[in-house]
């Protein structure tokens, strides 16, 4: 990891966000892989403006110790990718941008 396109490394923040990602969404293999393909749009959406929220009160939390404030709020940006990444999948699948059941379609051709 750590490489997007041909000869481009990944900064350091894009790929800590993406690890965390990785980390959760693993963390909740045991309900299905790419189980959100079975939530509906709006669901996904809802979820989405959920997840900005508490990022948005993580921030307006001062009483979050400084030590644990970069973890708090990297994890909750985490969510954030995470629910954005499955109303992009779910939508594109939807719409038969590509296929299910599919090895992730090249991200160049996407
Ligand atoms: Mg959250």
């Amino acid at each position: 990891m750590g490489e997007y396109s041909e000869g481009v490394e990944a900064r350091w923040q894009v790929r800590k966000l993406a690890s965390l990602m990785e980390e959760q969404l693993q963390r909740n293999d045991h309900k299905g892989k790419e189980g959100w393909r079975d939530e509906r749009g709006a669901w996904l959406m809802a979820k989405l403006i959920e997840e900005v929220h508490e990022l948005f009160q993580t921030t307006e939390n001062e009483s979050i110790p400084l030590s644990q404030v970069a973890a708090v709020v990297w994890q909750e940006a985490a969510d954030i990718a995470n629910v954005a990444m499955m109303v992009a999948d779910t939508y594109c699948v939807d719409v038969g941008a590509y296929e299910t059941g599919k090895e992730a379609p090249d991200a160049e051709a996407v």
